[in-house]
């Protein structure tokens, strides 16, 4: 079956789910000449084993409110893609999870963890549980509830879950202390753990500070530094906060951050008190971005927009997926957008990436920009697997040895012949390749 056959039959299989046929239709699309040069993955059906997950437990989660009401959640763990080690991915808790959302973050990391040359597969997990407005001791019975059913499925060599939206230090040592008292073992399945009990330094810091040394190197293409750069950010939380401590630090100006509410613009840029203050915001757990404006009052709020039509050389969408849509690309290339990094996963709709692509602007995908993350939850695993912990140099230099080989595999893979770097194909066809390959050795399992 060609490329696009499998990709008609898959959108029978499952209609409605929207943000997964979009993560394939995006790989199977860049893959598709390599595909037909190689008749072997044909005959090994790799797409069609590739694009469904080797299975989903999906359970519900009871628990009480602090009010005694009885809540009852959906939680799910897609265990995608094992080929070359255990599943590995985050958890999100937001109330937008579903199993579309949760089968394209799964697949997408199957080529994200490929490229960080770390042997991880590919997985996700999440429940439509809303922390927003939640007390501590709310989320940690959600937390424990939770892993009463997810525990039976994971283990340090087989699924290893670890933080995503919703889902920070305090949700996974309330996760991991629930495994533990099951489980009676101190194998740190679970990656992003606290300093004190088997978690890596620079893992908070991770996911942006990759974002940056891979921007840094698209940067480099051009001959060209942070130094001077306006910068706009989306998001506020984690991954907005790395990528804005690294920037500042390599000479950048950030001049915005985003929220559901809105978003800020901070014509001075963020400094170490506003960075800082970002863990603040996201602490009181309220997931709006206005009260920024109140510690800053120099800065603007703009109530119910994006960030995209302010003036910047660099985009760095920072918060979710498609945030950044065909009309958000074009207020930014007609203001002038040199390079666009996603740390989000697939932060970027495919309209808004062909007008990046056909305006010659670099833009680099989310699979390969925001692999950090997952690339220091590897070190971590390998550290507690040691019972040894690297000092915070030891673990940066690493990191940075990760996104240069993630950038260097773009390079060979996704140059074009006028020169232009297409990241994208770049990206999915350095991850198809070691990943497929592996499946050929494995046999039909
Ligand atoms: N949730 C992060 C991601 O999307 C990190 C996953 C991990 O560390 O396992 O890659």
């Amino acid at each position: 079956m060609n490329v696009k056959e499998i990709l008609t039959n898959l959108e029978t299989k499952h209609p409605g789910e929207k943000e997964y046929l979009q993560a394939v239709h995006e790989v199977l699309e860049s893959i598709e000449t390599i595909y037909n040069e190689n008749p072997q993955y044909e005959a090994a059906k790799i797409i069609e084993r590739l694009v469904e997950p080797d299975r989903i437990l999906t359970f519900r989660i009871s628990w009480v409110d602090d009010a005694g009401n009885v809540q009852v959640n959906l939680g799910h763990r897609v265990q995608f893609n094992n080929a070359i080690g255990p599943y590995k991915g985050g958890i999100r808790l937001h109330p937008s999870v579903n199993l579309s959302i949760l089968k394209f973050l799964g697949f997408e990391q199957i080529f994200k963890n490929a490229l960080t040359t770390l042997p991880m597969g590919g997985g996700k997990g999440g429940s439509d549980f809303n922390p927003k407005g939640k007390s501590d001791n709310e989320i940690m019975r959600f937390c424990q509830a939770f892993m009463l059913e997810l525990w039976r499925v994971i283990g340090p060599n087989t699924d290893v879950p670890a933080g995503d939206i919703g889902t920070g230090g305090r949700e996974i040592g309330f996760m991991y202390g629930m495994y533990k008292k099951l489980q009676q073992e101190n194998s740190g399945v679970f990656t992003g753990k606290g300093l004190n009990w088997g978690g890596s330094l620079i893992r908070p810091e991770a996911t942006g500070f990759g974002g940056v040394y891979f921007t840094k190197e698209m940067l480099e293409t051009k001959n060209d530094t942070f130094e001077g750069k306006t910068i706009s950010l989306s998001g506020f939380g984690n991954v907005t906060w790395g990528s804005a401590l690294k920037l500042t630090e390599l000479g950048g100006k950030v001049v915005t951050i985003s929220g559901p509410d809105g978003y800020i613009y901070d014509e001075k840029g963020l400094d170490a008190d506003k960075i800082h203050y970002l863990l603040l915001l996201r602490a009181s757990n309220n997931d709006i971005v206005a009260p920024y404006v109140q510690e800053f009052p120099e800065a603007k709020f703009y109530p119910g927009e994006k960030p995209w039509g302010v003036k910047c050389d660099i985009a760095m969408p920072c918060a979710t997926q498609n945030e950044l849509d065909g009309e958000d690309a074009k207020k930014l290339v007609a203001n002038g957008v040199k390079y666009v990094a996603e740390v989000s996963n697939m932060g970027c709709t495919p309209e808004a990436v062909d007008v990046f692509h056909n305006a010659k602007i670099l833009y680099g995908p989310g699979k390969a920009v925001n692999a950090g993350g997952v690339a220091v939850s590897g070190l971590e695993m390998s550290q507690n697997a040691m019972k040894m912990s690297w000092t915070k140099d030891e673990v940066d230099a690493k990191l940075h040895q990760i996104m240069h080989s993630i950038h260097t595999a773009c390079l060979k893979y996704g140059t074009e012949q006028d020169g232009y770097i297409n990241y994208v194909k770049g990206a999915n066809i350095a991850g198809f390749i070691k990943v497929a390959d592996s499946m050929l050795d494995l046999g039909i399992v």
